[in-house]
């Protein structure tokens, strides 16, 4: 992998590909400003993400409003099961995207976005999350670690606990009662189903308002 501290330039002095057609106004706005209950654990502002190093300099979590306005639904429909969202991730600039896949090599591009196409997180109409337990406040166990590339991610893998199943089962029914989908080969991650209004943004998390 190449180091990130090489790339980071390159990648903000790059530009976005020019897409065709007609995109609602972006409307980025805060979880946490939404519904402080929403908790965070943002991995790309951390060490603690598969390149080893920050991404962000900001541990935040932004949406589109209509697509942060369902988070918050489900947020207070699983309240009533005893559990909250944990965000891992949510927009996502587009030149963190491309420096994620300028520091993959190329036998290992498949477990990143393809810059020249963007990401939903791009279109901040993806978010990857958990869930924790209202009563100890921690995270709950799924059948595999966030961001862990192997098939124990796959929302239909069968193998890990009952209980761990359940869990990640009941985020997905709920998601999914708000209009997302879940990605067929992380049960962490949830596309709104108006991601192909919003078109690709570039703009740091410092320069959101
Ligand atoms: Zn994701």
């Amino acid at each position: 992998m190449r180091p990130v501290a090489d790339l980071l330039p390159l990648a903000l002095a790059a530009t976005p590909p020019v897409e065709q057609g007609e995109f609602r106004p972006a409307d980025l706005v805060e979880l946490t400003s939404l519904d402080p209950s929403i908790r965070l654990d943002i991995r790309y502002a951390t060490t603690g993400n598969f390149l080893g190093t920050p991404l962000y300099s900001q541990a935040r979590a932004f949406m589109q409003r209509p697509a942060a306005q369902a988070v918050v639904r489900v947020q207070h429909a699983l309240a009533g099961e005893g559990y909250g969202l944990l965000v891992h991730d949510a927009y996502r600039p587009w030149y963190v995207t491309k420096i994620f896949w300028d520091a993959t090599p190329a036998d290992k591009h498949e477990f990143v976005a393809d810059p020249a196409e963007g990401s939903r997180h791009n279109r901040g109409c993806a978010v990857d999350l958990t869930l924790y337990d209202l009563k100890t406040g921690r995270a709950v166990e799924m059948p595999s670690l966030y961001d862990e590339m192997s098939a124990r991610a796959y929302p239909t893998y069968t193998g890990g606990t009952a209980e761990q199943r359940r869990l990640r089962d009941l985020l997905r029914r709920h998601m999914e009662a708000e209009g997302f989908t879940v990605y067929e080969f992380e049960w962490w991650h949830f596309d709104y189903r108006d991601w192909k209004s919003y078109a690709i943004q570039n703009v740091r998390f410092e320069s959101i308002r």
